[in-house]
């Protein structure tokens, strides 16, 4: 089986290919595709912006289109920057600018809990879709540690390192993306009956 994978960004479409490739489906990217659809994100739920998006990429593509959404939530920022990570901080940030601004608004405060979720909704359909949500609680560090992944990552710890330090493999085990797509996989029998 088949799944479009609705997002521009090549790590996201990694980390969806390392966990559905063992589940017998094929992952492919709108990109590989030459889909340059793209959803407004407007609907201010995880759920809803992922929603857009599969659907924008669904319309465009004809197939069973899959796509998240997903943000990290600071306690102490009253669970900014949330859906709005990805434009926190203004547009035409790099990654590492936008970490190093919620770095800088984290200066002094010293309760750091935090946490990254995942929306990821499968279109077959304009009627028949299904969401799926993934959490993984941790917290943020006083400086980046690491080089690898993309985002937050450098500055996002579960345990004593940061989502750079670990494998992709360690990462899957515990991240929000992870945990939503397993979830899935779960429902996906029982889903492939009604559809
Ligand atoms: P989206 O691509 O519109 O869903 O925006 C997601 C935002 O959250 C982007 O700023 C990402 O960098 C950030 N984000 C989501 N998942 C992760 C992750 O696993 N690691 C680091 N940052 C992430």
């Amino acid at each position: 089986m088949k799944f479009v994978i609705a997002t521009k960004n090549p790590h996201k479409v990694l980390e969806f290919e390392r966990i559905l490739t063992p589940l017998g489906i094929e992952a492919v990217s709108q990109e590989a595709l030459g889909i340059t659809a793209e959803a407004p994100e407007d609907a201010g739920t995880f759920a809803g912006n992922s929603l857009q998006k599969a659907m924008a990429v669904h319309l465009a593509s004809g197939l069973p289109t899959l796509a998240d959404d997903s943000g990290l939530e600071v306690d102490a920022l009253g669970g900014r920057p949330g859906v709005y990570s990805a434009r926190y901080g203004g547009p035409g940030l790099t990654d590492a600018e936008r970490y190093q601004k919620l770095l800088q608004e984290m200066e002094g405060v010293g309760e750091r809990r935090a946490r990254f979720v995942a929306a990821i909704t499968l279109v077959f359909s304009a009627e028949k879709h299904y969401s799926f949500t993934g959490i993984c609680e941790g917290k943020i560090g006083y400086g980046p540690m690491g080089e690898g992944g993309f985002g937050y990552d450098p500055i996002f710890l579960v345990g004593d390192r940061s989502f750079s330090q670990i494998s992709g493999a360690e990462k899957d085990a515990v991240s929000h993306r992870g945990k939503a797509l397993r979830e899935l996989a779960e429902a996906l029998p029982d889903i492939l009956e009604i559809v």
